[in-house]
Parts: structure tokens; sequence; C-alpha cells
């Protein structure tokens, strides 16, 4: 279990804390497993078994519905948000992202994002819970690396202290509560789909079908899209950027990940708001946070600054 940190020296009491906190208890993994497989299961079988069978346009509309917002409640809330603290948000948008992040079944809000941190304060060293970096650079390491980056990092049963990396979180009464509530939005981010897509069509194939298509295989997009960027983007693409790491621009994921395979950039500069910030980049959740500030409902946003780009950048000319 962790532990709460004091509250009169946070700051101290984290940086004393240990990197991890035990081990995940056997009920934990078995979850774990269960919900990486089994939509991942769904997305194997659902091209060559359900393709224009089950597959209507109220699937469709529906799967992109969920997968734009549980994508957004990730990249905007649980990462460049909670993580990294690239914009201040009102309470309400501040449980609103919270509870979007969880129904992308990636694991409660505060053990993500102490995950995360642990991430970029260790990046592709000794002590990231997953950089593809870890066991060599033969060709036969890299595949094994790029396994244990992508999803067999999450098998494993090591703890992220939380107490360390995520001390403001577990301050936090409203976004302990959400945390606890992650059980109840896996259900609900599975079955409200279901619920739409029988109520629309007013049948129960129309509700199985959005089951499985917004339900568990957008699910398994969204998981497969995520874990890319931790695996693909520290292996494939350019670094136009200084940073002490692999992380690399993918170009081709820069729609479905939202702007996040960016992660050269990122990771030259882990607090700004954009994440593609070069011509031409497109950046799908900068511009929800930039719609979230004109509502006054995002503030102190952390916008590129072109002084810092140029330091950063390996060659200033290009
Ligand atoms: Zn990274
Ligand atoms: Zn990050």
């Amino acid at each position: 279990m962790v532990t709460k940190v004091q509250p009169d020296s946070p700051r101290t009491a984290a940086a004393a804390q240990p990197v991890l906190a035990g081990e995940k208890s056997s009920a934990e993994m078995f979850l774990v497993k269960l919900f990486a497989v089994v939509p991942a299961l769904a997305l194997a079988a659902a091209v060559p078994l359900a393709w224009g069978r089950g597959l209507g346009w109220v699937d469709v509309g529906l799967a992109a519905f969920f997968y734009t917002a549980t994508c957004l409640g990730v990249t905007v809330g649980f990462h460049r948000y909670f993580t990294h603290g690239a914009f201040r948000a009102n309470r309400a948008l501040r449980i609103a992202l919270a509870v979007t992040g969880s129904m992308a079944m990636q694991g409660p809000v505060i053990g993500w994002v102490a995950d995360h941190r642990r991430h970029h304060a260790y990046a592709d060293r000794e002590g990231d819970p997953h950089s593809p970096w870890l066991f060599g650079t033969s060709a036969r390491a890299l595949a094994k690396g790029f396994w244990h980056a992508h999803m067999g990092w999450l098998f494993q049963r090591e703890l992220t202290n939380a107490a360390r990396f995520a001390p403001d979180l577990l301050a936090d009464e409203d976004i302990q509560r959400v945390n606890r509530w992650f059980p109840a939005l896996t259900a609900v981010t599975l079955l409200a789909p279901a619920l739409a897509g029988g109520l629309i069509t007013w049948s129960w194939w129309g509700a199985l079908t959005a089951f499985f298509w917004a339900g568990l295989v957008r699910v398994a997009v969204l998981h497969h899209v995520t874990w890319s960027v931790n695996s693909i983007c520290h292996m494939i693409g350019d670094r136009p950027f200084t940073s002490r790491d692999k992380s690399a621009n993918f170009w081709p994921l820069a729609i479905l990940s939202m702007g996040e395979s960016w992660h050269n950039s990122h990771h030259a500069d882990p607090t700004c708001a954009r994440h593609g910030v070069r011509r031409g980049q497109i950046d799908i959740s900068a511009r929800l946070i930039r719609a979230f500030e004109k509502f006054g409902w995002a503030t102190d946003v952390r916008w590129p600054r072109p002084e810092r780009l140029a330091r950063n950048l390996k060659d200033s000319t290009s």
C-alpha cells in the first residue's frame, strides 16, 4: 500500500520515498491481463469475423465518439494536465478530465500519472518502467524491448510509488474518489456504447454490435495507439530536438494519437501544452486545450516559446 506524505513538507517527503511501492496483488495482475488481452482479442477477431456483417453506421459513429472522448481524456487530462501541469484547470474540468481519462481503461489516474512521471525521470535508463532500450541493441534485444515497451511492462508486478511520484494527486480528495471509481468507470465505458446503440437502433442486436465495436474494439485500438507512443515513439522517427533519451517524432500516428506522437518535442519540453510545435504538425489535444482556455476553464497554459524551441533544436537553421 502507498502511504500519504506529511502535509507540512510534501516535496521533501516525496523525494525521500522509494521509487517502488511493493508489488501488485495476484488479483490485480489477473485484472490487468484480462483488460489488456480481452479487448486485443476482440480487435484481432473483429476485422475477419465481423467486418461488413455486424458493423453499421451507428457503431462507427459511437466508436468515433467514445474513441475521441477517452483519447483526449488521456492525452489532455492524464498526460498534459495531471502528469506535466501544462495548464491549470478549474475544479469541474479537473474532475471531468480524471473521469474521461479513466474511461480509456488504462488504469486509475494516480497510478497512470506516477508511472508516467517515473518514465520521464528515468527516460530510457534503468528505472524507466517502459523503455524499449533496456535489453541491448541487437535485433533480438530490440524485439524484446519493443514488446516490453508496448505491453510487456504492464504484466510486471512492480508498483510505482505514488507517494513519491504523485503526492499532489494523493492529497486531493476528489481525485482519490475518481481513482476509487475506476472499476465502475470501466463498466460505464463498456456499457454506455451498448446502451446508446440499443436505444438508437431500438434492438438488442444494435446494443450487442455497439458493445463490440464502440466498447471492446475502440478500447483496444486506443490501448495500442497509447502503447505505440511508449514503444514506436522511443524507437522510430525524427529527432529534431535534443533530449537525453531516444524519444522520436513519428508522424503517421499524429492524428490517431491526437498529437502525442510528436514525442521527441514532448521529451525536449515536457510541460509544454503543445507537442506538435513545428509548422504543419497537427496536434488535436493542443486545440482542445486552446478551446478550454477560450472558455475560461483552463488558465496559465504553457504554450511553446520561440526562444525555448530554438534553444532545444539540434540544428537551429532547419
Ligand atoms: Zn516517452
Ligand atoms: Zn510525458
